[in-house]
């Protein structure tokens, strides 16, 4: 694949300071997102496809899968679809959108605090819970909706989160739904605090957030963390233990985990939380650039499992999106890559990947969405009704 270099960096930053609202700021940044994939990645405009004939696979929905990712905690275009950002997602260029259906345009209304943002991902509305607190999403969850409405056990429905702030994430305190009707969360770093009680050796997995305040109480109940490690998960506490010291990062523990939960139960509906890139945080932009090239290969790691398990292969919807963006360069309340305080264009205007059997593949969309829209959607897909969402199913992908 030849990449070819466009000087559209300084055009965008003149086209966005031409930009009046902040919709048309995300509509600009869309614009060229959708430029940049359309010359790197080969992919087509969509829109012209649509009322095309596309074969559709026949899965029926009782026994399709659906994995979503979300995208580690937000990352800008300059260092990843722009040009010059290319080079850190190779994986995503190369293999992934050139299978996928991708929009450019899905900007977040909400919180930008990362466990508010993911919950309202999981619900389909816009949550304004305390970003920092462990509380429950008001609203019902995907889980909740996906095994109530489709009758399926708790064993089908799993999430896997970076840290203790999500381990509410999985349950709403709605009262048609909630309490037993979650999904199970499993947070890696929980168990291997529990398998090594925090043992230095594993310390740079272990870091809980890079973000501050965090007022999350430390999860109890090691014991039965440890019993979900060694009778669902079907792992020894020291081969758990000797294969972290083999991992560089929270992420790829992650990962780790969700392969095994892939082998063990094959989940209908699984969800992974990456959170890496959010390192940025900490305001070392190689520790950044390094996250994003992480999570460009984990994703394609884990759709490799994908078409590598039979009880997935074939029949799996593979959905990748980050919460949402980071800061510009050019916004003075800001500091840049470092955080998502500034509430601007760049940090709420994201995207979105979907493939798997029936997606189009290499399709740019570039109208304007929302991520409350994944969750709707997701019940077209699977046929359950997210009767409280906000958003509207992608026909895009339907
Ligand atoms: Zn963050």
């Amino acid at each position: 694949m030849t990449f070819i270099l466009l000087p559209t960096t300084s055009r965008d930053r003149l086209a966005a300071d031409i930009a009046s609202t902040p919709q048309e700021r995300a509509r600009q940044l869309a614009f060229s997102r959708r430029e940049f994939l359309r010359t790197a990645a080969g992919v087509a405009l969509g829109r012209t496809l649509l009322g095309g004939h596309i074969a559709r696979a026949g899965t029926a929905p009782k026994k399709r899968k659906v994995v979503v990712i979300t995208f580690g905690g937000g990352a800008r275009d300059q260092e990843t679809f722009a040009p010059e950002g290319q080079e850190n997602i190779p994986h995503l260029m190369r293999e992934l959108i050139p299978q996928s259906s991708f929009f450019t345009q899905v900007v977040n209304r909400g919180i930008l605090g990362h466990y508010v943002a993911t919950a309202s991902l999981a619900t389909g509305v816009y949550e304004t819970i305390n970003n920092f607190s462990s509380l429950p999403p008001e609203h019902p969850t995907v889980f909740e909706y996906f095994r109530k409405d489709l009758k399926r056990p708790a064993s089908d429905a799993w999430v896997v989160a970076p840290s203790n702030g999500f381990n509410r994430i999985g349950e709403s305190n709605h009262r048609a739904y909630g309490s037993g009707l979650g999904a199970r969360v499993i947070l890696p770093k929980h168990l291997l605090t529990a398998a090594t009680s925090g043992g230095s050796d594993y310390e740079h997995l272990l870091r809980d957030n890079y973000e501050t305040p965090f007022y999350a109480p430390e999860l109890g109940g090691s014991e039965f963390a440890l019993q979900q490690l060694e009778t669902m998960l079907k792992l020894s506490v020291d081969d758990f233990k000797a294969h972290a010291l083999t991992l560089s990062s929270p992420d790829e523990l992650s990962v780790y985990i969700a392969r095994r939960l892939m082998r063990q139960f094959a989940p209908s509906l699984l969800w992974i939380t990456l959170h890496d890139i959010d390192i940025a945080h900490a305001g070392a932009y190689s520790l950044y650039i390094e996250g994003i090239r992480r999570t460009d290969r984990l994703c394609a790691d884990l759709w490799k499992a994908v078409q590598s398990e039979p009880e997935y292969a074939g029949k799996t919807t593979l959905f990748i999106l980050p919460d949402f963006g980071r800061d510009s360069d050019d916004d003075s309340g800001g500091n840049g890559f470092q955080h998502h305080r500034t509430g601007d264009a760049l940090s709420r205007t994201t995207w979105m990947m979907a493939l798997g059997p029936g997606i189009r593949e290499g399709v740019v969309f570039d109208r304007p969405m929302e991520p409350t829209d994944l969750v709707p959607t997701l019940g077209s897909m699977l046929g359950f009704s997210p009767s409280l969402a906000q958003g509207k199913p992608i026909p895009e992908l339907l």
